[in-house]
C-alpha cells in the first residue's frame, strides 16, 4: 500500500488489536482520482466529521476526556488529508488512531465506501475480506549463506515469514583451510551450499503448505537462481512466477517496487484470463452474470464468488436508506422494506463494499475492452443461476 514504506507495515498490529480500553476512530476515505477530486473528498471527509461529532455530542455515554480526545484525533486527521497525504495510485485511504498514541495509515488499492467508525477496536471487517481474497506473494531472497522469505499482498511487503543462516559458519567449518587442496575446499563449499538450499526448499514448502503464500518470486544473483532452482520442490516450481534482481540484504523498498512489477505482470494476465473466461464460459453456461442490474441482483442474493469491475467505471444508483437494498432505478420506496432510496452519484464502490462484506472475491482492472463492451461489471457467481 505505502509506496515509501521503509519497515513492514504495521498492519498485523491492527489485525490483531487488544482493546485498551480508549476509544479507536476508524476512518475510511475514497480517494480513488478516477472517481474525486482532492477538493471532494476533503469536503466528504468534513462532512463524515461533522455528523460524527454531532452523534458524539449527543451520546452520553462517552465521557469528556475520550470525547476530546476523538475530535482532537478529527482534527489530526484533517491535517494529514490536507497537508500530508497525496493520492497516487491508492484508492482508499484508512486511517486508525486513538488517544493514546494508535495512529496507522494505509493505502488501500481498491475502491471501499467513506466512513468514520468509532469503536473500541479498528473496524476492520472489509480489510480482512480483502486479505483473505487476495494473493500473497512469497519473496525468497537468496545467496549462498542467507535466506529470507517476506510476503506481498495488496500492493505492499507485510511481513517478514522466515529468515534462514547456513549453520556452519563458512570460516570454522574446516580445521585447516591450508592444508586442503583447493579441489577439496571447493567440494566442500559446494556440499555446505547443496545442505542450505536445500533446507531452504524445505522451509520454504512448510511456509507454502501453511498457506502462508499463493506464489513465490524468488530474488538473488544472476548464477543464483538457476542453481537453487534445482532444488525447489514440484509445487513451488508451479507456483513460482519470476525472478528480481535483489539479496536477503537489501533495501525493503527496493526489494517491494521489484517484486511488484512482476506481480503486476502475473495479475494482469490472470485478470485478463478470467475475463475471457467470464464473458466467453461462465456468462453463457449461467454461472456468471454481466453488467450492472444482473451483478447488482447476483449481489442482493449473495451470489457472487468474485465481482469483477473496469476501474474507470461509475454509475449512479439508489441505496435504500434503512436496508442498503440497491438498484439503478428510481423508485419511490424500498421494495423490501418500505425505506426511502437515497440517490448517490456512484454506487459502484457501495457494490464493492458489500461484496467485500459478503467475503467475495474482488477483481479490479483498467482498459480490458472486452469486459467494458461488456458493462465494465461482471460476477463468477456461486452456483448457476
Ligand atoms: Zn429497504
Amino acid at each position: 500500500m505505502a509506496n515509501s514504506s521503509n519497515e513492514v507495515s504495521g498492519l498485523e498490529e491492527i489485525l490483531n488489536f487488544v482493546p485498551t480500553g480508549e476509544p479507536v476512530v476508524s476512518v475510511y476515505l475514497l480517494v480513488d482520482r478516477s472517481r474525486i477530486t482532492k477538493r471532494d473528498y476533503q469536503t466528504k471527509l468534513n462532512s463524515m466529521i461533522a455528523s460524527s461529532k454531532e452523534k458524539l455530542e449527543a451520546d452520553t455515554n462517552i465521557d469528556k476526556s475520550q470525547r476530546k480526545e476523538v475530535f482532537e484525533i478529527f482534527e489530526k486527521v484533517k491535517a494529514f488529508v490536507n497537508d500530508k497525504f497525496r493520492t497516487d495510485s491508492t484508492r482508499t485511504l484508512a486511517i486508525f488512531s486513538s488517544g493514546d498514541g494508535l495512529w496507522e495509515e494505509f493505502r488501500i488499492p481498491i475502491i471501499m465506501r467513506s466512513k468514520i467508525i468509532i469503536d473500541p477496536k479498528p473496524y476492520t471487517q472489509n480489510i480482512r475480506s480483502l486479505i483473505n481474497n487476495s494473493k500473497k506473494y512469497g519473496v525468497l531472497l537468496i545467496d549462498r549463506e542467507k535466506a529470507q522469505i517476506y510476503s506481498v499482498y495488496l500492493g505492499e511487503i507485510n511481513e517478514c515469514l522466515a529468515a534462514f543462516i547456513s549453520d556452519v559458519p563458512s570460516k570454522v567449518n574446516f580445521k585447516s583451510q591450508a592444508v586442503l587442496s583447493e579441489r577439496k575446499l571447493y567440494g566442500r563449499l559446494e556440499e555446505k551450499l547443496h545442505h542450505f538450499f536445500k533446507l531452504v526448499n524445505d522451509r520454504t514448502m512448510e511456509l507454502f503448505k501453511g498457506k502462508k503464500f499463493d506464489y513465490l518470486i524468488l530474488a538473488g544473483r544472476k548464477e543464483i537462481i538457476p542453481n537453487f532452482l534445482n532444488y525447489l520442490h514440484s509445487y513451488l516450481q508451479s507456483i513460482y512466477i519470476g525472478n528480481i534482481d535483489a539479496e536477503p540484504d537489501s533495501n525493503i523498498s527496493l526489494i517491494s517496487n521489484k517484486a511488484q512489477k512482476v506481480i503486476d505482470e502475473f495479475e494482469a494476465k490472470t485478470k485478463n484470463d478470467l475475463i475471457d473466461r467470464l464473458i466467453d464460459e461462465y456468462n453463457p453456461n449461467g454461472l456468471g452474470v454481466l453488467g450492472i442490474d444482473a451483478t447488482i441482483k447476483s449481489l442482493l442474493i449473495e451470489k457472487i464468488r468474485i465481482l469483477i469491475y473496469d476501474r474507470q467505471f461509475t454509475h449512479e444508483g439508489y441505496i435504500c436508506g434503512s436496508c442498503r437494498y440497491l438498484t439503478i432505478e428510481y423508485k419511490d420506496k424500498c421494495p423490501y422494506c418500505g425505506g426511502k432510496p437515497v440517490f448517490y452519484n456512484d454506487i459502484v464502490d457501495e457494490i464493492v463494499e458489500d461484496a467485500l462484506n459478503q467475503g467475495c472475491e474482488i477483481v479490479d482492472i483498467e482498459g480490458n475492452e472486452k469486459l467494458i463492451r461488456a458493462g465494465s461489471i461482471g460476477a463468477v457467481l456461486r452456483y448457476k443461476l
